[in-house]
């Protein structure tokens, strides 16, 4: 995070008061308060206790950095090309600086449509995917959902965008080395509403349920049923598993009065969903 990447654009002081959550698209600014940890590795099961751990103890100044808001522009108006419609998710992927989520060697590739890898073998989802997943579990939703639970934190970019349109996010990441990165990358951020929890996503994070929305950045087999059991009625959850044709594919489940509304939508390509902590 201390080495500033160099970019084929204008160097500007991205120092200027933050825009409110509800403000115009702008490049991602300091917003007040902290990012929240939650550190699950010591319970004995996993989710029975947590200690919060708050990260704003030494918050670093932002700094002079690259001005990346006309390339984030740029990558927006693409995602839009590429039939992403949801007004809000554009806004949110435009406000998020992913060149924070990934090594200074390949922040030059920060936004193109492309994924990246983030270290101990995982990846950042390419745009593409992180805004058409978060366009799914909105889907119909007019304003911001309310608590959303993501599985596999990764460098914390999707939880980043996720702050945008979800009243809280719990973020769950298995790879204590990953949590720890994203807590690092958030920082500077100061997302109040995003909570990082060290801990095994299989299980969910009861403390809280109910979620409007479920996310996960890993593939399955099946949606663990903690999940389902986790997710309010109304809500929707977002999950790659492997389907009976044994592809992975995007499912997506409406819980409802009635039950539970799957659908199997395009193949995609996702680190597998694994269980335990490492
Ligand atoms: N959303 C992330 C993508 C990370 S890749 C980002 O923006 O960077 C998927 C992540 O899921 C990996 O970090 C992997 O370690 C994690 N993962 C896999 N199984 C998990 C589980 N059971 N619980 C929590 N995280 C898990």
């Amino acid at each position: 995070m201390s080495t500033r990447p160099g970019f084929p654009v204008k160097l500007d002081d991205t120092r200027k008061p933050s825009a409110g959550k509800s403000g115009p698209v702008k490049p991602a600014l300091p917003r007040p308060a902290a990012v929240k940890v939650l550190d699950l590795a010591q319970a004995k099961p996993p989710v029975a206790k947590s200690v919060v751990r708050p990260v704003s103890a030494s918050v670093r100044a932002l700094g002079t950095g690259p001005d990346t808001s006309a390339v984030r522009a740029h990558m927006v108006q693409k995602l839009a090309e590429q039939g992403i419609q949801d007004t809000t998710v554009l806004a949110a992927l435009g406000r998020v600086e992913r060149h924070r989520f990934v090594e200074s060697a390949l922040a030059n590739q920060a936004y193109e449509d492309t994924s990246l890898p983030i270290g101990l073998g995982q990846t950042i989802s390419k745009p593409n995917v992180v805004a058409r997943m978060i366009e799914l579990l909105r889907m119909g939703a007019s304003g911001q959902l309310g608590r959303v639970l993501e599985i596999g934190t990764g460098c914390g970019y999707q939880a980043a965008v996720l702050s945008h349109v979800a009243s809280e996010v719990y973020s769950i990441e298995r790879l204590r080395g990953l949590h720890e990165k994203a807590r690092e990358n958030l920082r500077p951020f100061r997302v109040a509403n995003v909570h990082l929890i060290f801990g095994d996503g299989m299980l969910g994070y009861p403390k809280g349920a109910p979620y409007a929305g479920i996310i996960s950045a890993a593939g399955g087999d099946a949606v663990p049923q903690a999940w389902l059991d986790q997710l309010a009625v109304g809500g929707r959850l977002v999950a790659p598993t492997v389907t009976p044709e044994g592809h992975q594919a995007l499912v997506v489940m409406h819980k409802t009065e009635r039950g539970i509304e799957r659908s199997v939508l395009e193949a995609v390509h996702f680190v597998p969903l694994k269980s335990g902590i490492a």
